[in-house]
């Protein structure tokens, strides 16, 4: 009895003991599990906020930064400096070392822009090849300029990635608060717009926002605009070039080159409406209808002369991307062929390097249907990249067209009479002709008919010019080229 009655005792005491320690269990496990999503927030924040390559920050807090740094200029009176970087031909430099070593050097650069700006400056990693810099707390432009020279001083030593030595530029665009740009956003599509006028002014170098420029991208805009309505509107015309067979003198295919006739401003090359027309998508209409004019005059002579007319049309890589609304290049292409009946095999597109460097299964897959299709493929302004050898290993092209820049030249430039003969050599060896672009003397012409040059193109044969124009040169030369395969 006694024992019942202790036992009946303690089993309040023990119940109690119990659920205490059900309950501190409890806490501490949800404790734990606060504490293990906290963590993974902060983890999952921080991926968000910072780089995981370069553990650089990313753009979010560049763009706190200098909202920041606007509040305090405001306050103390002082200057902020956004800074664009970007690196020159990272494209192609990520092409040739492959992807692992565009990883590296991207490490490399944000490494060395860290080192290269002062403690108190903020590196941001603004996505793909671009950083930003924020320098902000300054009163004197030469600080400014000090730091960018340093982060250009800091690629001078090239990089080195299994045994491959690499050097790299950089381009800079720089806005200012408080002459600029008020707010982070204008500062950095300023500092954004710069960037593009060092890009196009040649690379490897720095350049202040302006109001010129600022102008300058008011012009474009108002050009894309006007580029919208060209084509219906009827401003664009094709032009032709001849391009002669060396050895005979005969006339073997035609060049297209669009030729933009604007309203106010007049004739606008195509070296500054087809990188608009790249840009705003506007190039999928305007190169379908390029490529349907060129066979439909090149149908038309063809006619005319009772043999088989042939003609180049150029492509820009931005066709071969896919876009809503419009079919892959090469069936949309070849489909036109189709309806049309004009035989593939007397087209040849022409693209340029720019269009390999993604080196996707993709582009090689529209550029063996082409071909497969008969249709040939040239590569155009040979010589001016970066890793053009690659592009031979890797492709097969029908025709090399060596850029002018060698051509141009070619008698007074010491090195260029070896490389265009070692261009020349290489590409027979690898079963493909030759084209020179932008012939203007009879002593160029000669000394590439005399490197075995298969085909010119330039000034001393004829300019480019409209198809009724063409018309009239073919008949006057009478001279059509042999229906042979290229
Ligand atoms: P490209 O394909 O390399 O065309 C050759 C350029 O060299 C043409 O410039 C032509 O007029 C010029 N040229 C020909 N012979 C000579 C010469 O003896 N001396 C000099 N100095 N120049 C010569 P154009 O017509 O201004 O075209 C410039 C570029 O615009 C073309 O370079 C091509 O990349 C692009 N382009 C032209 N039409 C089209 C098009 O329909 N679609 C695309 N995607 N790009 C085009
Ligand atoms: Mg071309
Ligand atoms: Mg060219």
């Amino acid at each position: 009895h006694a024992e019942h009655l202790t036992q009946m005792g303690t089993t309040p005491y023990v119940v109690s003991a119990i659920i205490f320690v059900l309950v501190i269990g409890a806490r501490m496990l949800r404790d734990q599990l606060i504490d293990t999503a906290r963590v993974q927030t902060e983890r999952a924040e921080h991926l968000s906020r910072y780089d995981a390559l370069t553990g650089l920050p990313l753009r979010q807090v560049a763009h706190e930064r200098i909202a920041d740094a606007i509040r305090d200029g405001a306050a103390r009176g002082t200057r902020l400096a956004v800074v664009m970087v970007d690196i020159d031909r990272f494209n192609e430099v990520n092409d040739a070392l492959g992807h692992l070593g565009g990883d590296a050097l991207l490490t490399e650069v944000a490494r060395r822009l860290r080192a290269a700006v002062r403690p108190s400056d903020l590196v941001a990693r603004f996505g793909g090849d671009e950083f930003t810099i924020v320098i902000a707390d300054t009163v004197d432009r030469s600080v400014i300029d000090s730091v960018t020279e340093a982060v250009r001083a800091s690629m001078s030593t090239p990089f080195v990635f299994r045994e491959e030595r690499v050097s790299v530029t950089l381009s800079l665009g720089i806005a200012l608060y408080p002459e600029d740009g008020a707010n982070p956003d204008e500062l950095l599509h300023e500092a954004d717009q710069a960037l593009y006028a060092s890009k196009a002014a040649g690379r490897d170098r720095a350049t202040y926002f302006s109001s010129a420029l600022r102008e300058a991208a008011e012009v474009r805009h108002r050009l894309v605009a006007d580029l919208r309505e060209a084509l219906p509107a009827g401003q664009l015309e094709v032009y032709y070039q001849p391009i002669l067979a060396l050895d005979t003198g005969t006339v073997h295919h035609a060049e297209a080159l669009v030729r933009w006739h604007h309203p106010t401003r007049g004739a606008v090359s195509p070296a500054e409406f087809i990188p608009l027309a790249e840009s705003t998508g506007l190039i999928h209409t305007i190169g379908a209808w390029v490529f349907s004019e060129a066979v439909g005059n090149a149908d038309r002579w063809t006619q005319a002369q009772g043999t088989p007319f042939r003609v180049g049309v150029n492509y820009s890589p931005v066709q071969f991307r896919r876009q809503p609304g419009y079919g892959p290049t090469w069936k949309s292409a070849l489909d036109h062929l189709r309806d049309s009946g004009f035989p593939a095999n007397l087209v040849s597109l022409e693209i340029t390097e720019g269009l390999l460097l993604d080196d996707s299964d993709d582009v090689r897959a529209q550029l063996d249907a082409l071909r497969t299709a008969g249709v040939s493929i040239a590569l155009d302004d040979f010589g001016t990249g970066y890793s053009a050898l690659a592009y031979l290993r890797k492709y097969d092209f029908d025709f090399l067209k060596i850029d002018r820049a060698f051509v141009g030249d070619l008698e007074h430039t010491a090195h260029n009479v070896p490389l265009c003969r070692a261009m020349i050599v290489m590409a027979h060896a690898l079963g493909m002709k030759v084209i020179a672009e932008g012939v203007e003397t009879e002593t160029q012409r000669a000394l590439l008919a005399d490197m075995g040059c298969d085909y010119a193109q330039g000034y001393l044969f004829a300019r480019p010019m409209p198809a009724a124009a063409f018309d009239a040169f073919l008949t006057t030369r009478r001279n059509a080229p042999e229906p042979t395969a290229a």
